[in-house]
């Protein structure tokens, strides 16, 4: 496999992980970018074992797996990237600060024609691009998690993004083996505002007694063969990060987007899903779904 163009991935967290695993398994050498030294071997750790469950599955050679993960290099400052790399994609802490200083510092090191990506959720591709003086290079590349098994990644058009920037984002993301789509920015993409409503609706007929936390959950995965019902993709995500992008788009696309009070409550609770061992349903020590565990709201 030839060697593909250096990429750069800032912030080695769950999603920085998984797209930098994406761009090493396709040929790419990579740096991978952390403040905190200990995600980036957390990462580097998470990384081999992605490539090693591919050999066992016999998606790929354990020489392939190896030379993957030799492809992959680590720092803790954007200046210990290749300065020729012609991608950076930026996947740090979802905070607008946070992301400005980082496309500001890759403007300063890497050259014009690089591509500075964003994987932000829900903040503006345009406002992020705003605080640098070649904002046509700016753009959004969101992928979804797990990285290694979503097929989709949603290309962000901001105000000023150049069509040619599109065209080779597209390009990246065919090498990866994923599919692209093309939107225009605005609050929540097309992703996180259609899941939105729907995991919005869902709690609204729970705190209305439509139907119990599990029933809810089987008419969507067996009506509509939705892989998780909206509830347990709810814990999935965790309600507090569901409760922040609902008050977004509440707040830039009005009334439909109101959170439902149970959520709210909810959070108040700590009852932020997986992550806290109790969500609309609660996990055992193995994480696995304690049957029947729905909570009954009144
Ligand atoms: P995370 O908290 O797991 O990881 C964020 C990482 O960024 C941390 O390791 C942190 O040390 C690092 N970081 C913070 N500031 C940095 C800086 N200045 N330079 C370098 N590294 C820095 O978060 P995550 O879940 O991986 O999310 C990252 C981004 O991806 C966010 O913008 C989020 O909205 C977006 N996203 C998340 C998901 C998801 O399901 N978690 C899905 C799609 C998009």
């Amino acid at each position: 496999m030839t060697i593909q163009d250096p990429i750069v991935v800032v912030g080695a967290g769950l999603m920085g992980t998984g797209i930098a695993h994406g761009f090493v398994a396709s040929g790419h050498a990579v740096t991978l970018v952390d403040t905190q030294a200990p995600a980036l071997e957390r990462a580097r750790a998470a990384i081999g074992k992605i490539l090693s469950d591919g050999v066992r599955l016999g998606k790929a050679t354990e020489a392939d797996a190896s030379a993957a993960l030799a492809r992959l290099q680590v720092a803790t400052s954007l200046s210990g990237a290749p300065h020729n790399t012609q991608l950076v994609v930026e996947t740090a802490t979802e905070k607008l600060d946070i992301k400005q200083a980082i496309v500001r510092e890759a403007e300063a090191l890497f050259g014009a024609d690089s591509v500075i990506a964003t994987n932000t959720s829900a903040l503006s591709i345009t406002e992020i691009a705003a605080a640098i003086k070649t904002p046509q290079r700016v753009i959004g590349m969101h992928f979804f998690n797990p990285v290694h098994k979503m097929k989709l990644v949603e290309i962000v058009r901001g105000l000023e993004t150049s069509t040619e920037v599109v065209h080779r984002v597209q390009t990246w993301v065919a090498a990866i083996g994923k599919t692209s789509i093309e939107v225009n920015e605005s609050p929540g993409f097309t992703t996180s505002r259609i899941s939105a409503l729907l995991g919005n609706e869902a709690m609204y007929m729970l705190a209305e007694g439509v139907a119990k936390a599990e029933d809810i959950d089987t008419s969507l995965r067996m009506a509509f063969n939705h892989p998780m019902g909206p509830l347990e993709l709810g814990d999935l995500t965790g309600w507090d990060t569901r409760l922040a992008v609902l008050q977004y788009l509440h707040q830039t696309l009005g009334e439909k987007f109101r959170p439902c009070p149970l959520i709210i409550k909810l959070v108040k609770a700590g009852r932020h899903g997986r992550k806290t061992g109790r969500g609309i349903y609660e996990y055992d020590d193995q994480g696995q779904k304690v049957p029947n565990s729905g909570i009954r709201p009144f």
